[in-house]
C-alpha cells in the first residue's frame, strides 16, 4: 500500500475539470428514453388491512405530531379506530416490511393512541356535504357490519335508520367482546360520532320479519351477526351449571350475576371460549380449556391464548367432553372427556379429530361452558334468501338474493372479525351509494395493484429500533374489567410512528433531490417535479429513495 498524503488546504489539490459557466445549454434528457415517476404506491400493511387504511400515510402525520390530521385519515376509512385500536387482530402488521428488517410496527397500538386522543378531545367526523333526504336506508343489526354501513351511507347524506334489538348498539363489541378488552365507555364514545353525523338508531326492536324493516325504504341491509349457539350433543348438557359460550359472556357482560362455582371447564377453541375462559378467571374460579383438536389448529388469535396462559388458565388439547356428570341437587358436578388423535382430512382441509378408544376421564367441574360457534338466526327472512351453507349468499356487490336487500358481516361467509365486518358494512354502503345514483357498479376488479415489497425500500436509511408495546398491567388474579394492555405513551407513539418506513409513501424527505447529478428534480408546490430536459435516465434517485416512491419508466 502506498503512503497516504493528508491534504491541509485546497492549494495542495491536484488539479480537476469544471465548467465556470452554467450547463444550461447541456439538455442531457436528450440522451434517455427513461424518466423517473414519482408516485404513491400501496404499502403491503394497507393492502392487508381489510379497511385499507392508509397506514404509511398516517404514520408521517404522528411522527410530526399532527395526531387530529392522522386519526382524520383513520376515519375516512375505519370510523372506530379506539375500538379497532384494541381488537382487531391487525393482519396488518403481518405484511409489514419492517419485519424484514427488525421487527414489524406497532399499527394497532398507534391506531387506539390516535382513537383515545380523539375521545379525549372531542375530534368530530365530517357531517355530510349534503342531506340528500327521501326514504332512509334500514339497517339490521347494530354490530360493526351495521355501524360500518350506516357510517358510510351517512357520509353521501342518506338517511339510515338502524334497528337493534339490545338495549345499546354496538352487537357483539357490547355483548360478547368483554369489557377488560374492550372499555364501554370508548365503544359509546365512537358510537355517538356517528349520532352526531345523522345516524338513528332504533333499539329495544327485535325484529321478526324483515317486511316490518323493508316498507318505504330505499333499501335493507342485513347485519345481523350470528348469535345461535350450536348444541353440544353432550349427554346430561341440559342441568344446571351448563352455559353456551355467547349466553356466558352476555350476562358477563350486562353485569347480571352469573354463578359459576369454583371450577370452570370450557369446551371450545375461539374468541368465545378465551374470553370466557379469561372472565372466569376474573369470577374467581380455576379455569380448564378443553379444545378436541391441536394448539396449531386453534382458531383464536395466538396472543389472547398468551394472555389466557398468563391468567392461568389451563390449557388441554386433543380432548372433547363425552358427558356430564350431575348431582342430586341437578348440578353439574364433573364432565366426562376422551383424548382425540389426528384422524383423515375433513372438507376443511384439517385432520378430523377422532376418539381414543378406552382414553376417557373425569375431571370436577361446577359449571361447563359449551363456546362452539355460533350460527347466524335468520328466521325474520322466513326461508327467503339464498344461502351458503348456514350463511346467507351474497354478490360482488353485497346483494342477496332478494332485490334490493343487501347483506354483510358475520351473515354471510367470510372472515368473521370486527374489521372485515366493518369493511362489509361500508363497502355494501357503497356499492348502494352508486345504484342509487344510477351510476355503473364498479367494474370486476382487474389485476390488483403490487404492493411495496421489502426490496424496494432502502434500508441503508434506517437505524434498527426496538418496537413499542403498550404496557402490560399483570395482576397475579386479574379481577373486575381493568384492561390489560395500557395505550401506548404519547412518547412511544412517536417513536414507534418513527420506525415505520413510510412504504410507497412519498415524505419530501429531499433524497432523490439531492443525489440527482444533473439537479434535474425541484420542489414545486406539495410535489417534486422532474425537468425532462436535463434527466438523463441514469435512475440514481430511484436507487436511493428510501421508500420506493420513484419508478423509472420509458418516456412518452
Ligand atoms: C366473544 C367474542 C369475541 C370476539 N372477539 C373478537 C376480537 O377480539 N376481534 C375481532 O376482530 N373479532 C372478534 N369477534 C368476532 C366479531 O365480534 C364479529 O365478527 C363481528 O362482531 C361481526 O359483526 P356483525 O356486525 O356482523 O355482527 P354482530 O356484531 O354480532 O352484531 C349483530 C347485531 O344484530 C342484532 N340482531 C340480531 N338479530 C336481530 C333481530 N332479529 N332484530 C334486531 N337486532 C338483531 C344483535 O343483537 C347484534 O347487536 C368476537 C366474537 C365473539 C363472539
Ligand atoms: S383496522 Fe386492523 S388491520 Fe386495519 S390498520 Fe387497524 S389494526 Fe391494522
Ligand atoms: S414500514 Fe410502515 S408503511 Fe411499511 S409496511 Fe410497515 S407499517 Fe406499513
Amino acid at each position: 500500500m502506498g503512503s497516504r498524503k493528508i491534504i491541509t488546504s485546497s492549494k495542495e489539490l491536484p488539479p480537476v475539470s469544471m465548467s465556470i459557466a452554467d450547463m444550461e445549454w447541456n439538455k442531457t434528457g436528450n440522451w434517455t428514453f427513461l424518466k423517473p415517476v414519482h408516485r404513491d404506491r400501496l404499502a403491503p400493511c394497507t393492502m392487508e388491512c381489510p379497511l385499507s387504511v392508509p397506514i404509511n400515510r398516517f404514520m408521517h402525520l404522528v411522527r410530526e405530531g399532527s395526531y387530529e390530521q392522522a386519526w382524520k385519515l383513520i376515519v375516512a376509512a375505519n370510523p372506530l379506530p379506539a375500538v379497532t385500536g384494541r381488537v382487531c387482530y391487525h393482519s396488518c402488521e403481518g405484511g409489514c416490511n419492517r419485519d424484514e428488517f427488525d421487527e414489524a410496527l406497532n399499527i394497532h397500538g398507534i391506531e387506539r393512541f390516535l382513537g383515545d386522543a380523539a375521545i379525549g378531545a372531542g375530534w368530530e367526523l365530517e357531517p355530510p356535504k349534503e342531506e340528500l333526504g327521501g326514504p332512509p336506508v334500514a339497517v339490521l343489526g347494530s354490530g360493526p357490519a351495521g355501524l360500518g354501513c350506516a357510517f358510510g351511507l351517512r357520509r353521501n347524506g342518506y338517511p339510515v335508520i338502524v334497528y337493534e334489538r339490545e338495549t345499546s348498539p354496538g352487537g357483539m363489541l357490547r355483548v360478547g367482546v368483554p369489557q377488560f378488552r374492550m372499555p364501554r365507555k370508548l365503544l359509546d364514545a365512537e358510537i355517538a360520532r356517528l349520532e352526531k353525523i345523522g345516524v338513528e338508531f332504533r333499539c329495544g326492536e327485535q325484529i321478526d320479519d324483515l317486511e316490518r324493516v323493508s316498507r318505504g325504504v330505499r333499501a335493507v341491509f342485513l347485519a345481523s351477526g350470528a348469535h345461535g349457539s350450536s348444541d353440544p350433543q353432550v349427554e346430561g348438557a341440559d342441568c344446571d351449571g351448563i352455559y353456551f359460550g355467547l349466553e356466558f359472556l352476555k350476562k358477563y357482560n350486562s353485569a347480571a350475576a352469573v354463578e359459576t362455582g369454583s371450577r370452570v371447564a370450557v369446551v371450545g377453541g375461539g374468541n368465545t371460549a378465551l374470553d370466557v375462559a379469561r372472565a372466569s378467571v376474573r369470577l374467581g374460579a380455576k379455569v380448564d380449556l378443553y379444545y378436541r383438536r391441536t394448539e396449531e389448529e386453534m382458531p383464536a388469535h395466538p396472543e389472547e391464548l398468551d394472555e389466557a396462559r398468563r391468567e392461568g388458565v389451563g390449557f388441554h388439547f386433543q380432548v372433547a367432553p363425552a358427558g356430564i356428570d350431575v348431582g342430586s341437587n341437578g348440578h353439574a358436578q364433573a364432565v366426562s372427556l376422551i383424548r382425540m388423535r389426528q384422524g383423515e382430512k375433513d372438507e376443511s382441509g384439517r385432520a378430523r379429530p377422532v376418539p381414543v378408544e378406552g382414553s376417557g376421564f373425569k375431571v370436577d367441574a361446577s359449571s361447563v361452558v359449551f363456546a362452539i360457534g355460533e350460527q347466524p338466526e335468520l328466521g325474520y327472512l322466513r326461508g327467503k334468501a339464498h344461502r351458503e351453507g348456514n350463511r346467507l349468499a351474497v354478490d360482488a356487490l353485497c346483494r342477496t338474493s332478494i332485490p334490493g336487500v343487501f347483506a354483510g358481516g358475520d351473515i354471510i361467509p367470510g372472515e368473521n372479525s370486527v374489521s372485515h365486518a366493518l369493511a362489509d358494512g361500508i363497502a355494501a354502503a357503497g356499492n348502494m351509494h352508486l345504484i342509487f345514483q344510477n351510476s355503473r357498479p364498479p367494474a370486476e376488479k382487474g389485476e390488483t395493484e403490487k404492493p411495496v415489497e421489502p426490496g424496494m425500500i432502502n434500508f441503508d436509511y434506517f437505524d434498527t429500533a426496538p418496537r413499542q408495546n403498550g404496557k402490560l398491567i399483570q395482576e397475579k388474579t386479574p379481577k373486575g374489567s381493568r384492561e390489560v394492555e395500557a395505550t401506548l405513551t404519547e412518547k412511544q407513539a412517536q417513536e414507534e410512528s418513527s420506525r415505520c418506513f413510510n412504504c410507497g409513501s412519498c415524505v419530501d424527505c429531499d433524497t432523490c433531490l439531492v443525489f440527482c447529478p444533473d439537479l434535474a428534480i425541484y420542489f414545486q408546490g406539495d410535489k417534486y417535479m422532474v425537468k425532462a430536459d436535463y434527466c438523463k435516465g441514469c435512475g440514481i434517485c430511484a436507487e436511493e429513495c428510501p421508500r420506493g416512491v420513484i419508478s423509472m419508466e420509458k418516456k412518452d
